[in-house]
């Protein structure tokens, strides 16, 4: 070693004790021929169980790892290098010493390589640190997902069905919620319901019941495996989403794949199970919809379809709905439109061609609508039985049709007979035969109920106050007539059993005598054995004179329709009745300017 490279180690010592670094060196051949007294001060290893060794000799590490071989690689090359980071083994307690060095080449004046000189740090505490943290933090990373796998179970538990595997009502509400936010488009939505459910768990049990709906989930996912995603929101009840771009062709089709596919009989319980879905589908665009409205939509289709008879497909459009939710109005204003006493009798006069005089008239509810303007029972009667209103309606109708009645008598008219139409509701009201008695108090005026054969027909529910409420009536000497005969209701038995008055010939039977020549026998014949027993018959919907005259021809004398009168308001009903004092009134009646 030359004296200026000895001063210049002297030189770095001094600097040395000041730093908490170490100087090392080495020769030609990479031994370590120096090392300044810091290391032993810092690492607690000796200079002289250094002296003489190589680096990559020190058994610690293992010298094919990449940086040792980088390492090598510069010593090989005498390029400088600097943190180089390595452990050794105290020798005297083999515990592990981190140590980072950086070194510079040195030459002769020649170019000669003479070895390395360089410093060392002891980086021990700063790398155990930092093992300690790596290792803390690979624990933790563990342990996190983990816990994402647990929070994943768990979520998956909290939006699945247990029983079909399908997801359930939170993942449905949750991914429409998203399907709503995330695409722009049509979508639909499906509201499924199964039909003779209940029967199959009433009859064959609940483990039948759950396979059933096992095997109707595996259906519906095949169904709709393209298509969308299903859901089970509990019971028999499932939904599909539908974020396809959905026109209602598709719509139609897949909700009728749906009712093929869960009609197509099942293995349940060792026998062949049949039950149906009925499907509600709306369509609307993402941007012009909310889950909320959506959902509403698809469940008034599904009650639709439910009306419509099992395994039906009915769709929402908006335009439907918005109809929808305008009946929805409608019906919340009955109510009040009976407390305001906003509904009305019209009346439709009925005559006798033979005799040519009135006999009577037939009260047809009209709600004057205080925006709406005068609607006819077609546009409330159904929501009206669904709130369980028909009889409040039929009992103001008979309480009107009756005052009625009595201000004619006063103005001079003597009507004979007033018919009025009871709901099934109302036969089964335990306050209709003492509102009769207490309201038809002109009995030169006889009153008869209008009843659809299927009232009485269907007797199974029935019961007792049914039947008093008839036979009350009769004794009180109400008339009992068959509304609709011959609308593909009645039977000829069933009318034989209930031996009404007088039968109302339906409109559609009106039109097959005049264009039927097989049907026009047939009705003659029940006519004639009707007049046997004694009932009456009037043909109700005669449009034209040819309606009349071709009942007239097979022995029918009565009739009401737009051929004689449009049912008329009370005071346009008082007009008609002032004009027909005259001979041959029926042929000649003013058909008033239809109301409704
Ligand atoms: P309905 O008892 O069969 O009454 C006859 C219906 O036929 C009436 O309809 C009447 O306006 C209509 N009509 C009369 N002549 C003709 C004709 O020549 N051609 C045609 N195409 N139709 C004719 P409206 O008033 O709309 O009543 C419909 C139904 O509503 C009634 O059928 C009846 O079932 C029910 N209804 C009416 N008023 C009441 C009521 O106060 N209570 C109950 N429960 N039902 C009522
Ligand atoms: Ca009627
Ligand atoms: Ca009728």
């Amino acid at each position: 070693m030359t004296a200026s490279h000895n001063d210049k180690i002297r030189n770095l010592e001094d600097f040395a004790e000041i730093a908490s670094d170490w100087f090392w060196e080495t020769d030609a051949d990479h031994r370590f021929t120096y090392f300044s007294n810091r290391l032993e001060d810092v690492t607690g290893i000796s200079t002289t169980a250094m002296i003489g060794k190589r680096r990559d000799t020190i058994p610690a590490e293992d010298a094919s790892e990449p940086k040792w071989i980088n390492h090598m690689a510069d010593l090989v090359a005498h390029r400088p290098f600097r943190n180089f980071e390595y452990m050794i083994l105290r020798p005297t307690d083999q515990q592990p010493v981190w140590m980072r060095i950086a070194g510079q080449p040195q030459f002769d004046k020649n170019g000669d390589f003479l070895g390395y000189l360089g410093t060392g740090t002891d980086i021990s505490a700063e790398t155990v640190a930092t093992q300690r943290l790596e290792a803390s933090n690979a624990a933790l990373a563990e342990r996190n997902s983990e816990l994402d796998e647990a929070r994943r179970a768990l979520e998956q538990t909290a939006y699945e069905d247990a029983l079909t595997g399908l997801s359930n009502r939170r993942a449905f509400e949750r991914d429409l919620e998203e399907a709503l936010a995330v695409h722009d488009g049509n979508i639909g939505l499906l509201h499924i319901d199964l039909d003779r459910f209940k029967w199959v768990n009433d009859t064959l049990g609940h483990p039948a019941g759950d396979h059933v709906l096992m095997i109707t989930a595996e259906r519906l996912l095949a169904v709709m495996a393209e298509q969308g995603s299903i859901y089970r929101l509990g019971g028999d009840e499932f939904a599909g989403i539908l974020t396809t771009n959905v026109s209602c062709a598709l719509a139609n089709w897949i909700g009728d794949s749906i009712v093929d596919a869960v009609s197509a009989p099942m293995d349940v319980s060792k026998r062949k199970v049949h039950v149906g879905a009925s499907v509600g589908f709306a369509i609307a665009k993402c941007s012009e919809t909310s889950a909320r409205r959506l959902i509403s939509h698809a469940d008034v289709a599904l009650y639709e379809a439910k009306r419509g008879g099992r395994n039906t497909v009915r769709q929402i459009t908006p335009e439907v709905q918005a109809h929808f939710e305008d009946q929805r109005k409608l019906a919340g204003q009955i109510a009040g439109g009976l407390d305001r006493m906003e509904f009305v009798p019209f009346f439709q006069p009925q005559v006798h061609v033979e005799t040519n005089t009135i006999i009577g008239a037939e009260a047809l509810v009209r709600w004057q609508h205080p925006e709406r303007g005068l609607l006819p029972p077609g546009a409330f009667l159904q929501a009206a039985a669904d709130l369980g209103l028909s009889a409040q309606i039929d009992k103001v109708i008979l309480d009107a049709a009756l005052a009625a009645v009595g201000r004619l008598a006063y103005a001079g008219f003597h009507l004979p007979s007033v018919s009025v139409n009871v709901s099934e509701a109302r036969l089964l009201d335990p306050s209709l035969c003492d509102d009769v008695k207490k309201l038809w108090t002109d009995r030169r005026c006889r009153l008869s109920i209008e009843l659809l054969e299927t009232i009485y027909f269907d007797d199974t529910h029935h019961g007792h106050q049914f039947d008093d409420n008839l036979g009350r009536l009769r004794e009180m000497g109400v008339g009992i007539e068959t509304d609709d005969f011959g609308s593909g209701r009645a039977s000829i038995t069933g009318l034989l059993r209930t031996s009404p008055d007088r039968l109302k010939i339906d409109r559609s039977l009106v039109q097959a005598v005049v264009a039927d020549p097989t049907k026009r026998s047939l009705v003659s014949a029940i006519l004639d054995m009707t007049r046997a027993l004694g009932i009456e018959s009037i043909a109700e919907g005669v449009e034209t004179q040819a309606d009349i005259d071709a009942l007239q021809r097979i022995g029918c004398q009565m009739f009401q329709g737009y051929a004689i009168s449009y049912p008329l308001s009370e005071a346009d009903f008082l007009t008609y009745l002032a004009s027909q004092s005259g001979p041959d009134f029926a042929t000649r009646a003013p058909k008033r300017k239809r109301q409704t």
